[in-house]
């Protein structure tokens, strides 16, 4: 039987999971399917109800259902617990197992893809929303020299030196507090690209050579990019990256099999210029 896999998000129908998931499952011939679910903001648990009842096997989760997705799981993955929002679901029997590979997946593409190894490097993170939560684990675990976050509402970037400092050199405050500092990695992890907005990052954060990193996807060549580029950064990389290797840790972990990312990647990329 067709197994049915889904993703959860409101908005979602612009999303290119169903792409990826459906390539990754030609490529390993896996008989499987993979839909959209739009709840209602207020409808994220039944959805997930209805699509289990149905026969679901699992699901990704995006805005603005990560932390109910949390909330929901019968069995956590640590890196959920400690991030405190998941984004991919495996239903078994009566059991919800949930995870967070967002974090992961920016970590293989800037390391694997893009050949940027995070170790020993200076690391800026721009933003303190669910993103940023997702990525600093992952990242603190490549045991960078220094990672600092920087967001406009400084409370919410202090917020996350309890959870994380522990696991390496975290700095958090606002954009002022980041001085004349240069960074060999800054990850664009705002929404403010979406809107076409410049977070107010300095041209002093980018080292030259160094690697920039936008979430945000399909946009082409964003503010925060042209900055970096026009600073002398070697790299720029949108988040398809991200997304779609994302996508291969959960599409692993629900079916057994690592499906191949790189020929995913080049056909969703678009000119970063
Ligand atoms: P949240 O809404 O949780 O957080 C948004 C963050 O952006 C906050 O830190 C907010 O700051 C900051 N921000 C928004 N506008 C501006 C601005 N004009 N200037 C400075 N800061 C700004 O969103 P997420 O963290 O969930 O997602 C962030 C982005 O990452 C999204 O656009 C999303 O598309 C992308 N993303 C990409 C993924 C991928 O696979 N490529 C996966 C997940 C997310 P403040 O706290 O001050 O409001």
């Amino acid at each position: 039987m067709t197994d049915r896999y889904a993703l959860f998000g409101n908005p979602a129908k612009h999303s290119k999971s169903p792409q990826v998931h459906a390539a990754y499952a030609r490529e390993t011939g896996q008989d499987m399917t993979y839909e959209i679910i739009e709840p209602p903001l207020d409808g994220f648990a039944a959805a997930v109800a209805t699509f289990r009842a149905s026969g679901g096997r699992g699901g990704n989760v995006t805005m603005p259902f990560k932390l109910e997705a949390f909330a929901l799981a019968t069995d956590l993955s640590e890196r959920g617990r400690i991030v405190g929002a998941v984004n991919t679901l495996k239903f078994e029997g009566n059991r919800i197992y949930a995870d967070n590979f967002d974090g992961v997946g920016l970590v293989s593409d800037i390391q694997r893809n893009i050949g940027l190894p995070i170790r020993d490097r200076r690391v800026l993170v721009l933003g303190a929303g669910g993103a940023a939560r997702g990525a600093l684990l992952p990242i603190l675990e490549q045991r960078p020299t220094r990672v600092v976050v920087a967001n406009r509402t400084v409370p919410k970037a202090k917020a996350l030196e309890n959870p994380f400092a522990a696991f390496g050199n975290l700095v958090t405050g606002g954009y002022p507090d980041l001085g004349d500092e240069a960074f060999d990695l800054v990850i664009n992890a705002t929404s403010a690209s979406m809107r076409g907005e410049l977070p107010p990052v300095t041209r002093a954060a980018f080292a030259p050579g160094c690697v920039a990193y936008d979430l945000v996807y399909g946009k082409g060549l964003t503010p925060f990019l042209a900055l970096a580029r026009d600073a002398g950064a070697r790299r720029l990389a949108d988040g398809i990256g991200m997304l779609v290797e994302q996508a291969a840790e959960g599409f692993e972990w629900w079916r057994g099999v690592r499906p191949s990312t790189r020929a995913v990647i080049d056909s969703m990329a678009v000119p970063l210029s």
